[in-house]
């Protein structure tokens, strides 16, 4: 028996969750997922940062326009899903050109000598650091209670999630669109590829144009901090040419290589050249000794060529709603692309703004 809704959403991370969360008080929802929980790709896989100035303007508004429901999660959770941290951005001198492009535009970010910055991050090599910078605000979200909380609320509104749920046909018969699975088949006037990776493997078999996704890896690892050192109340420093980034996490410290290597939609593993070139690009810049890597995992960051989210009806196939491409940013900027999908599904005004709107739309690609 096909099971019939009014959306069905292809992906359970934090894009499918988000936009159920937002559908489902208006409209009945079915989510596809081939795992068998949630946000086991790219979602459980951050680093679980806000940074108001990560991105180009697009998102910078998208982040902005996030903010206010990441600390008053009104249905998601009782708390807010910000807790305090800072992200210093630290140059080289060869890195100043770097620096300089993200200072533009940027908002409260004030700038530090390098003496502050090493009262900050005390393991960093003071003589490394031409230029410094913090945004205070930058904040670690909770990215589970996020997660987890959009799928309750969702459930609340009768939105039925459906693990180990493959999309692995799609076909578009008069006005539904019908996905078999294999826990059944199930229909919907509009889809939602909220698929991460594999947005460009579920246009394929939608017979739908691709929007040229390039899944990129991004590995990280969890060193212990030296002995003694307690790094619980440091920020996140990253180098500004994004050559690698470090954060506490749980009394240790996560360094990203942060590698951006083109790859095929997979379950992501860390690649050890990547992860040990990183690792040393860190070292040159800390006084702490790497002795250890506890443990490492990557996960694939998803672009299109324009380095900006995919958001809105495909314009070659009725129904079928894009919800792909939002790169190193898609935790941070969920609540405004999910509230997004639900404007532009129920035909709303949007309050990002035509240029934003516009900025998203699909159809700049073609
Ligand atoms: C190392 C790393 C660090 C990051 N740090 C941050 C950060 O600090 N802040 C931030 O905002 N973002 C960060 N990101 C980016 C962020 O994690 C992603 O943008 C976001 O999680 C994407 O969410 P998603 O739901 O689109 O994708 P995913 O979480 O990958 O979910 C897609 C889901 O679709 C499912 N799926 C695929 N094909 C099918 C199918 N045929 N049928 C059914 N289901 C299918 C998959 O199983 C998967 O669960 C980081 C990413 C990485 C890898």
């Amino acid at each position: 028996m096909t099971r019939t809704s009014d959306f069905l959403i292809i992906g359970g991370g934090i894009a499918g969750a988000g936009a159920a969360a937002r559908l489902a008080p208006v409209a009945s929802v079915t989510v596809l997922e081939t795992e068998d929980a949630l946000g086991r790709h790219a979602t459980g896989r951050s680093a679980a940062i806000y940074i108001r100035n990560y991105g180009n303007k697009t998102l910078r508004a998208l982040n902005a326009a996030s903010e206010p429901v990441l600390e008053n999660p009104e249905g998601i959770s009782d708390e807010s899903l910000l807790s305090p941290r800072g992200q210093m951005l630290i140059a080289t001198e060869e890195e100043l050109d770097a620096y300089e492009a993200y200072l533009n535009g940027a908002e409260g970010m004030e700038t530090l000598t390098a003496d502050e910055a090493v009262a900050l991050f005390p393991l960093l090599r003071k003589d490394r650091i031409a230029a410094a910078a913090i945004e205070r605000d930058a904040r670690d979200i909770d990215v589970d209670r996020f997660l987890q909380g959009c799928a309750r609320l969702a459930k609340r509104h009768g939105t039925q999630f459906v693990m180990k749920a493959p999309a692995q046909q799609i076909t578009r018969i008069s006005d539904k669109w019908h996905v078999d699975t294999p826990q059944g088949a199930f229909e919907a006037p509009i889809l939602i590829n909220a698929a991460g990776a594999w947005g460009d493997e579920i246009a394929v078999m939608a017979r739908v144009q691709k929007v040229g996704l390039v899944p990129m890896r991004r590995s990280a690892a969890i060193l212990p901090p030296p002995e003694g050192v307690d790094v619980t109340g440091w920020p996140f420093v990253a180098s500004a040419s994004e050559s690698w980034y470090a954060k506490p996490d749980a009394g240790k410290l996560m360094v990203s290589p942060a590698d951006e290597d083109p790859v095929e939609p997979h379950d992501a593993w860390a690649d050890d050249m990547a992860l040990a070139e990183g690792l040393y690009r860190f070292e040159q810049a800390v006084t702490m000794p790497l002795t250890r890597v506890e443990r490492n995992w990557a996960g694939l960051r998803s672009f299109v060529s324009d380095r900006t989210p995919v958001v809105g009806f495909a314009t070659d196939a009725e129904g079928f709603f894009w919800l792909a491409g939002q790169g190193g940013y898609g935790v941070q900027t969920a609540p405004a692309l999910s509230q997004l999908v639900a404007d532009l599904c129920f035909g709303r005004v949007s309050g990002l703004g035509d240029d934003v709107v516009q900025a998203l739309n699909p159809a700049r690609l073609f």
